[in-house]
């Protein structure tokens, strides 16, 4: 695993260069609310069914807590989270928030190949390419931008890539976001170089960011 922080020996594309063509490519839609019918209207009969389903769960957890208590074993009973004091419980093999890796000498090791992009059944990546001036390869990204806001957590773009450069692997899984511009990660915060914007659930900024925690 490649997380170098050395000096790249050519300038990192320009953050101030990165497109906000997703947003641009996928505006707001407004969705219609469906009217209520009678049922809803009467209110009463949609609260009963609510407490229902509520107390379907109650029982189903409740019945499979007391059969592994008195460990007769089967499925396990759900488990409430205090979320967001208690931190989001991930499995180390979950995919969580997207990075790009670098190679040893601290150059991205993307190059442009646009695998990730062309995949991307969210169409929530959009790459320029450049001619790389590092003879190894042909390409490098000029800016390499992802949409959280429209990503699906597929891991497709990270199959697809050939140079393993692009990882679904931060813990990170906090991803709220006010603004929709707030969910576009550009290439120097996929890279590590630059911290993303604060986190508008902790006050202190990307350094109280809580990544998620790992079970195995
Ligand atoms: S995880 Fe899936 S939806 Fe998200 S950027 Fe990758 S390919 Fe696109
Ligand atoms: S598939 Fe990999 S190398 Fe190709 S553009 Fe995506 S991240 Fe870069």
């Amino acid at each position: 695993m490649s997380e170098q922080r050395s000096p790249s020996p050519y300038p990192l594309p320009n953050a101030g260069e990165e497109t906000t063509a997703g947003l641009e490519r996928h505006p707001v839609r407004a969705v219609e609310r469906p009217p209520f019918g009678l049922r809803e209207r009467i209110y009463v009969v949609e609260v009963w069914l609510g407490l229902a389903i509520t107390f379907r769960h109650l029982f189903v957890n409740l019945w499979r807590h007391t059969r592994r208590a008195l460990g007769l074993g089967g499925p396990p009973g759900a488990v409430t989270i205090q979320y967001p004091e208690d931190p989001a419980v991930v499995a180390r093999r979950a995919r969580s928030r997207h990075r790009l890796l670098k190679r040893d000498d601290g150059t991205p090791r993307c190059t442009a190949c646009m695998m990730c992009e062309t995949i991307c059944p969210a169409e929530c990546i959009h790459i320029r390419a450049e001619g790389s001036p590092a003879v190894i390869v042909e390409k490098r990204a000029k800016s390499f931008e992802i949409d959280l806001g429209l990503c699906v957590f597929c891991g497709y773009c990270v199959e697809a890539c050939p140079v393993d450069a692009i990882r679904m692997d931060t813990g990170e899984v906090t991803l709220s976001a006010l603004s929709r511009e707030e969910l576009l990660w550009t290439m120097p915060e996929l890279l590590g170089d630059e911290p993303h914007g604060p986190h508008p659930l902790w006050p202190g900024g990307e350094s109280e960011k809580r990544p998620g925690r790992f079970v195995y």
